[in-house]
């Protein structure tokens, strides 16, 4: 059977917190609540990922964290026509894909 939480049962624990998000007094069953209503706990969230998106974003724009999601097509350094030699062509086109990160 499923027992119900209420404040009138004496065996119910409780703590009075605070919320995290909205500073709100309120009445908690479980300790590892920590928002006061489910509004606050995906404003908090939403809150912490668009922090989180900044920060990377930013890392991204100032060169020092490497992301493949800007690249557009014409952002290699291979140039308009092929080598006639096949092995020079070849080599530019490995080191281009090394460069890029599509092989290893
Ligand atoms: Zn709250």
């Amino acid at each position: 059977m499923l027992l119900k939480k209420t404040l009138n049962d004496p065996q119910t624990r409780f703590y009075i917190s605070k919320c995290k998000y909205c500073g709100r007094v309120f009445i908690k069953f479980e300790n590892k609540t920590g928002y006061c209503r489910e509004a606050c706990r995906t404003w908090a969230v939403r809150e912490q990922k668009a922090r989180y998106q900044q920060k990377r974003r930013k890392l991204i724009n100032d060169g020092e964290l490497i992301s493949n999601e800007n690249n557009k097509l014409g952002t290699t350094y291979l140039s308009n026509h092929r080598h006639d030699d096949f092995k020079r062509e070849y080599l530019s086109i490995h080191k281009e894909a090394k460069r890029i990160g599509v092989i290893l």
